[in-house]
């Protein structure tokens, strides 16, 4: 399994966090990985599954993304909005799926904008680090080249 970049740009690093998996959250820790995004721009599928609408937030519906249920594998996409047709519709890794939001206007405190992406291992499910699947080479991905 190979994970797409959905933005094409890099990890998050800014006052607001650090976007790497496991990365400190206060008390807890960060359960994915943040691409940096433009507002606006096109998002792309990480893997390839059924498309299902899903909200970051409970009480929040402003900010929206997607779970992508594959075979083996369940991806989280946060903070975008996806393409109407496509929901709960079978899309391709790298396929165009939707438009990223502005999450840095609900934070501020110079958080950049990104987009959200954890993995899980199906069957059973098991939090992992989208890092490993990633088909980037990852210095170039630290760099925030793509
Ligand atoms: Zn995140």
């Amino acid at each position: 399994m190979i994970l797409h970049n959905p933005t094409g740009l890099g990890i998050r690093s800014d006052p607001g966090g650090d976007g790497h998996f496991g990365a400190s959250r206060g008390n807890r820790k960060h359960e994915g990985l943040d691409f940096l995004c433009a507002p606006g721009q096109i998002v792309r599928a990480v893997i390839p599954g059924k498309l299902v609408s899903a909200y970051p937030y409970a009480g929040d519906v402003i900010f929206a993304g997607c779970r992508l249920w594959g075979k083996d594998f369940m991806a989280k996409m946060f903070y975008f909005i996806p393409h109407k047709h496509l929901i709960n519709e079978d899309v391709l890794a790298g396929e165009e799926i939707g438009i990223a939001q502005d999450i840095s206007a609900k934070y501020g405190g110079g958080m950049l904008p990104h987009l959200h992406v954890g993995l899980y291992k199906l069957n059973p499910t098991l939090l992992v680090n989208p890092e490993d699947y990633l088909d980037a080479d990852k210095e170039q991905l630290r760099n925030g080249g793509y």
